[in-house]
């Protein structure tokens, strides 16, 4: 479903990767994993179209999508969830979900479902973004990334410097995610972590 072959993506004149290919089936899972500035987060960034390809070629269902504009892959169905998570600080967790609206596809993902697949989110429908934990963040951008029921989620170090009962609750997460046929390419740091949420790993070098 999600193709990626052979992409290049530069800073200026600066490689940050190069010839990198991987594949994910409808509800398949894969973790990229790699030491810091490998370019895991590059490599997102230039699937989700934040960044260009200088060579190679993203296919989702077939179609090349390397030259579509970000805005255009989010509405296909490619969902990121930034490192740092971009939330909008002053607005209440129920209203940043409803931000995803804009590139909401049909699906099965409404709030409904992703309060109670996250049930730290639905705590803190009303409490806004900004006084939230980093952990109850990082749930929160997952579950407004879920509300545009996206064919891919795209999860950028979702366990970095957050307490592990959150961790634990996001990662138990991923198989209702995955039920729906919805991929996940996770990227991380914590290489058990990678390796416990899925079979496939690949390394960054
Ligand atoms: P981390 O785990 O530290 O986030 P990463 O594997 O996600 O690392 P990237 O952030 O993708 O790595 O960075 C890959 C390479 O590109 C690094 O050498 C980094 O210094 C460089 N890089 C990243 N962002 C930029 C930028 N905006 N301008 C120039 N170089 C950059």
């Amino acid at each position: 479903m999600l193709e990626v072959e052979a992409i290049n993506v530069f800073y200026g004149q600066v490689p940050a990767i190069r010839d990198v290919s991987l594949r994910l089936d409808d509800g398949g899972i894969l973790a990229v994993i790699g030491a810091n500035g490998a370019g895991k987060s590059t490599l997102l960034k230039a699937i989700a179209g934040q960044l260009r390809t200088r060579d190679g070629v993203i296919r989702l269902d077939g179609e090349d999508v390397s030259r579509s504009a970000a805005h255009q892959r989010a509405r296909r169905g490619i969902s990121l969830v930034p490192e740092g998570r971009r939330l909008f600080r002053s607005l209440t967790v129920g209203e940043n979900l409803m931000t995803a609206r804009a590139t909401r596809r049909k699906g099965p993902w409404d709030l409904a479902a992703v309060y109670e697949m996250l049930p730290i989110v639905a705590e803190r429908r009303d409490r806004r973004a900004g006084d939230l934990s980093g952990g109850e963040q990082q749930a929160c951008a997952i579950a407004r990334a879920l509300m545009a029921n996206p064919r891919v989620l795209l999860l950028d170090e979702v366990s970095l410097g957050l307490a592990p009962a959150i961790v634990g609750q996001i990662y138990a997460g991923l198989p209702a995610i995955r039920a729906q046929g919805t991929a996940i390419l996770l990227v991380e740091q914590d290489v058990q972590q990678a390796t416990r949420a899925s079979q496939d790993v690949q390394c960054l070098l």
